[in-house]
């Protein structure tokens, strides 16, 4: 069975920077680039999509975009694992690179060692980006890029550099390497130094329309929660965060789903990863996949294979699904495959798990018996 490349999801371009996305010259990138904008509209996530464009190995004329989402690049990126993209962030933060956290990369989350070293922050220490961090990221710049291309070091949020990494990246802004693009990104321009905008190229980020951000809004909970939020609730959560999509969206996670913020965090990038895993039907790799979900919530994920399951075995009977309709066309090869009693007897193991979901005995191997149970599912 042929698997569409739409299904990497793990760096995703939002709507509402398509176009900005789409018109930028990837083949002559700025040296240095200053995203910066309103907070939770998606700016670090456009960041990341930027990165891994630039990062892409493919061939533009033949592919027709970037990234291709199939080059080697493309899939290291995917996996934390580029050894050329350098991301930091303030270990409050960290939760936003799940993807890597959940791959175990020491390498793409500098920040979460040795927070005791300093002896001045105490916990305050964790939201700001230290010196041995900055000049960890820069210290291989005069030294080639590992796959001959360019190098990216990405910030965020820029406010979160101390002083001191703030004159060293200055420094390094100043003195320009070639291959190395910084793309920095920023809440509060107005706390960035002048002399490192000064060398930057300035882009503001827009937010998008009311209704774009409401049909975002409604499609991304859909994944992500089993009760129906109600439209009045969407309304009110978008316009008290003036319109931040992302913001409104991780609020309503916390209320639907406990405060628990890196439960939400790891909720939504292992859906992803599963959702991905989950599509290749006969052809997953139920170990890996349940080695890279272990740390998310087991709940999030029984809910996200329970649907999954039910919109295979609804394509099957009806031709339709209900919950991931941006899967529709893989979902329907794969129900044409499915076999309906083992599909029931999982769907039964399923629920069954729901009622002891908070009390798993280990994520990890719950998952890798659903994900087997799963594999076979589908006739040769
Ligand atoms: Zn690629």
């Amino acid at each position: 069975m042929a698997i569409e490349n739409t299904h990497h999801e793990s760096v995703k371009l939002l709507p509402w920077f398509d176009a900005l996305g789409k018109a930028f010259n990837l083949e002559s990138p700025p040296q240095a680039i200053l995203f910066h904008g309103q907070p939770g509209i998606g700016k670090f996530d456009f960041a990341r999509w930027l990165s891994k464009a630039l990062l892409c190995e493919a061939d533009l004329l033949s592919t027709g975009q970037k990234p291709c989402n199939s080059c080697e690049a493309c899939r290291w990126f995917d996996t934390g694992n580029h050894p050329d993209f350098i991301a930091l962030l303030p270990q409050s933060l960290k939760g936003r690179l799940v993807q890597a956290e959940l791959e175990g990369s020491p390498k793409i989350d500098p920040v979460a060692s040795e927070s005791q070293e300093d002896g001045d922050g105490g916990k305050k220490e964790s939201t700001f980006i230290k010196i041995d961090e900055m000049r960890g990221a820069i210290g291989g710049i005069n030294i080639g890029s590992h796959r001959g291309g360019k190098r990216i070091i990405l910030i965020y949020p820029l406010e979160s550099l101390r002083e001191d990494a703030s004159n060293t990246l200055l420094k390094s802004l100043e003195e320009p390497n070639p291959d190395t693009i910084f793309i920095l990104v920023s809440d509060r321009l107005d706390r960035v130094l002048p002399t490192i905008r000064s060398r930057c190229q300035l882009i503001a980020l827009p937010k998008p329309s009311r209704d774009l951000a409401l049909e975002w809004l409604q499609s991304e909970l859909k994944l992500l929660l089993t009760d129906k939020v109600r439209t009045e609730e969407l309304e009110a959560t978008i316009d008290e965060h003036a319109g931040a999509p992302l913001s409104a969206r991780d609020q309503i996670l916390a209320r639907h789903l406990g405060d628990d913020k890196d439960g939400i965090g790891l909720a939504i990038t292992a859906t992803r990863v599963l959702l991905e895993a989950l599509s290749k039907g006969p052809q997953i790799s139920y170990l890996e996949c349940a080695e890279k979900v272990q740390k998310a919530p087991y709940s999030a994920l029984l809910m996200c294979m329970q649907r999954w399951l039910f919109d295979l075995q609804l394509s099957r009977q009806l031709g339709e699904v209900r919950y991931y309709r941006r899967h529709a066309q893989l979902i329907g090869q794969l129900a044409s495959q499915l076999q309906l009693a083992k599909a029931q007897r999982l769907w039964s193991a399923l629920t069954l798990a729901r009622r002891h979901e908070n009390h798993p005995l280990s994520t990890r191997v719950q998952m890798e018996s659903m994900l087997l149970q799963y594999q076979q599912l589908f006739a040769d």
